[in-house]
């Protein structure tokens, strides 16, 4: 195979991997339990990893003009293309050299579920070397939102979230994390669909699927411009929001940088015992340092911060606990979201009624703390991050047990 400095361009890129992780390695986490932190595996380069220039320079240093990397490029995200035998204006010797340098690797649909009103789509893709991820599509009257995974499991821990039980498999390449969007573009494209509401192009994002994206910051921001990119997806940076459990040096690295993505902090509880106990992650950026960080972020960007609030029956849906977040978030520019929790199989824990629903929001907007409360769409489709692989794997869990039993019954 031909050595190309630009596939190594794009390795070196990829080298944020490995830093990332490191960076996660040092951050020292609390992690709960024994969640395996797997540092060791790599996917491999796909064609999606690549940006605009990178693949001129390959397309150039494997003999062709560089106006066929244009070409590929429209094939890619303005045509949503999966396929190299798809880009029919495109030297087939071209393709072919591609394809043995870097695959398209679209990514395999394990699962599909739709929910009654067909207005969520929830995806379980298979990477190119196994590893699974989630993604949500949205609609909305006017918007289509789709909720990307950043990471393939997670190293949080977070107690109520499914995908905080299945550990961290490893981040996500940009490409990776770019597929999810164009499966979804691709989808909103070319099928028609009445219960689309319309809708032909993903118009929102929401980095709040699988994994913590501030915790596979290279890539993350390698999608983002990509998405932002107007030969991109040609997505504007406010219609992108990132979400973050409070990873404090890194809520510090997001307010410098030169677009408005909007930022979301997971905060779920206004004091550390509590918090602690729903969000390891605490234990090492406690809620002063975390608070603060918003802050300065808002000093700095000027730009509101939205904070996530899980209403857990019982735990963190008390007057008591809203009078407490009233306090820790008086007079800064920023917005809650209240979102009484998805049931998350094996765990016990419930979400709020209506009704102290209700009671919450009353006493925060005693403070005068702008709030809505946000329904996950999608429960009969178990749409909340992670739940449907944990589903998947307690499901083939079950039918090996089944086998092994039967094999057992009959030797
Ligand atoms: S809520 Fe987010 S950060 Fe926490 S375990 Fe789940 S995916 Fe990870």
């Amino acid at each position: 195979m031909e050595q190309v400095s630009a596939s190594l361009e794009v390795n070196n890129q990829s080298e944020g991997f490995a830093r990332d992780l490191a960076a996660i390695e040092a951050l020292n986490l609390p992690r709960a339990g024994a969640i395996p932190l797997n540092a060791a595996r790599k996917p491999r380069l796909s064609l999606l990893d690549y940006d605009l220039p990178e693949l001129t320079e390959l397309v150039k240093e494997l003999g062709f003009p560089a106006f066929r990397a244009k070409q590929i490029w429209g094939w890619l995200y303005q045509n949503f293309a999966v396929e190299y035998s798809e880009m029919s204006n495109v030297p087939k010797a071209l393709l072919q050299k591609l394809a043995e340098l870097a695959p398209l690797a679209p990514l395999e649909v394990v699962i599909e579920k739709v929910a009654g009103d067909g207005q969520t789509r929830k995806v379980l893709f298979r990477l190119a070397d196994g590893a699974e991820i989630e993604s949500v599509l949205m609609l909305y009257p006017d918007r289509a939102t789709v909720c990307v995974s950043t990471q393939a499991g997670c190293a949080m821990g977070c107690t109520f979230c499914a995908t905080g039980q299945l550990g961290l498999f490893r981040n996500l390449q940009a490409g990776e994390i770019v597929q999810q969007v164009l499966h979804f573009e691709r989808y909103l494209s070319y099928i028609p669909d009445p219960s689309a509401m319309g809708h032909k192009r993903v118009s929102n994002l929401v980095f709040m699927g699988m994994g913590e994206p501030l915790a596979n910051y290279v890539n993350l921001w390698k999608s983002i411009r990509r998405f932002h990119d107007p030969v991109g997806l040609n997505m504007g940076a406010r219609k992108m929001t990132v979400s973050t459990v409070g990873l404090v040096p890194m809520i510090r690295r997001f307010a410098e940088e030169d677009l408005p993505v909007n930022l979301a902090i997971s905060l779920h509880a206004a004091n550390d015992t509590l918090r602690s106990s729903m969000l390891p992650v605490n234990n090492r950026f406690p809620v002063a340092d975390l608070i603060q960080a918003c802050r300065d972020y808002i000093d700095k960007s000027n730009r509101r911060v939205s904070f996530e609030y899980t209403l857990v029956e019982g735990q963190n849906d008390s007057p008591a606990a809203a009078r407490e977040l009233g306090r820790l978030l008086h007079g800064m520019l920023c917005h809650v979201n209240l979102i009484p929790m998805n049931p998350v199989p094996g765990s016990k824990q419930r979400g709020s009624t209506g009704e102290q629903v209700k009671a919450f929001q009353a006493e925060l907007d005693q403070f005068g703390i702008p709030n809505s409360v946000r329904f996950e769409k999608g429960r009969d489709i178990q749409a909340a991050c992670g739940q449907l692989k944990v589903e998947k794997d307690a499901t083939e869990l079950k039918r090996a047990a089944k086998v092994a039993r039967d094999n057992s019954n009959n030797g």
